[in-house]
């Protein structure tokens, strides 16, 4: 029985593998443990998540993905590359197609494929259904997550999108994985928005990542955008993780829009400033950057620009 069960976890991981994983791992589907449920109910209550309002939605889903699917018993956790790192004011991640319908493609066929070969109902979730993604690709053995709170893994580093299959059928979970950072901290000195804490929690409000895409309005005094339009790689790229290794294993990752990488090339911006909406539109249709609109991008152009005359004068 043990040997069946091992083959059968091992054909699924084949599955996700073919399929554009990189890794892929099993854990049992159950709550969360009660430290991690705490120090996330501590970032939201200490309005960490600055203006992400649906970080505070779904707290028990978030601390139980069995009710996220009804008689769930195995997370089946997988890590899908990106491209590697491109110098510009775009991060890496959004130059490749929306990892929301990808990855969700991906797992949905995954699903579809485990159902067929081994019965059992499954869903997919990626980083929009309220999943502790990270925990759960540690708790499945693929990596740990390090001080710049993103999930690591040995070897390969941090460039990958996570997502979740959900599956009513049961396996021996994989071995989480134990590894830290050590007394590295390498990240939090390059960190620009001084949002790491070093102990592996993240201001939000702090972030260039959350400044420059998710909040809305005018950016609160002081902020230091580093630079970027959208996104921010620095905490990635200081990490001794996310070096060759992820760049060795960037040519199965997502396609990437050229036009994109072209127009960021432009290290004054002057693409961003003079381009029209409905080329804008055009230009990011199939990127994760679509949902932030032109004028968030002309704000964060025209604080980058105010922050370097101020530098300079
Ligand atoms: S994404 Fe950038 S600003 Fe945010 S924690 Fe990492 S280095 Fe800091
Ligand atoms: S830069 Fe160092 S401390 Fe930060 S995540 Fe990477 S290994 Fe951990």
């Amino acid at each position: 029985m043990g040997h069946r069960i091992s083959h059968l976890k091992e054909s699924i991981r084949h599955k996700a593998i073919e399929l554009g994983a990189y890794r892929s791992g099993f854990a049992l589907a159950q709550k969360v443990s009660g430290e991690a449920a705490a120090l996330y109910r501590r970032w939201i209550d200490a309005g960490c998540h600055g203006e992400m309002a649906y970080c505070a939605k779904y707290l028990d889903e978030r601390d139980d993905p069995r009710l996220l699917l009804d008689g769930a018993r195995t997370v089946i956790s997988c890590a899908f590359p990106y491209a590697a790192r491109h110098p510009g004011p775009i991060a890496s991640y959004a130059y490749g197609e929306d990892y929301h319908y990808w990855v969700k493609d991906r797992l949905k066929r995954l699903g579809q494929w485990v159902e067929e070969n081994y019965g059992g109902s499954t869903r997919a979730c990626v980083d929009t259904a309220p999943i502790r993604e990270r925990y759960w690709a540690q708790q499945a053995g693929i990596g740990f997550v390090g001080v710049n709170n993103q999930l690591i893994i040995p070897g390969a580093g941090s460039r990958f999108f996570l997502g979740e299959l959900l599956w009513t059928g049961a396996v021996d979970p994989d071995e989480p994985c134990t590894l830290t950072c050590g007394g590295c901290q390498a990240c939090v000195r390059a960190c620009p928005g001084s949002a790491l804490d070093g102990f592996g929690g993240c201001d939000a409000r702090r972030c260039v990542s959350y400044l420059t895409i998710e909040h809305r309005g005018p950016l609160p005094a002081g902020a230091n955008l580093g630079g970027m339009l959208y996104g921010c790689d620095s905490c990635l790229d200081a990490c001794p993780h996310c070096g060759q290794a992820s760049r060795a294993i960037s040519e199965e990752a997502i396609s990437e829009i050229s036009e994109l990488l072209e127009v960021s090339k432009k290290a004054d911006n002057s693409d961003i400033a003079h381009m029209t909406s409905s080329h804008y539109r055009k230009l990011v249709a199939h990127s994760a950057m679509r949902r932030v609109p032109l004028a968030q991008l002309l704000r964060n152009a025209e604080w980058i620009n105010s922050q370097t005359e101020s530098d300079t004068q």
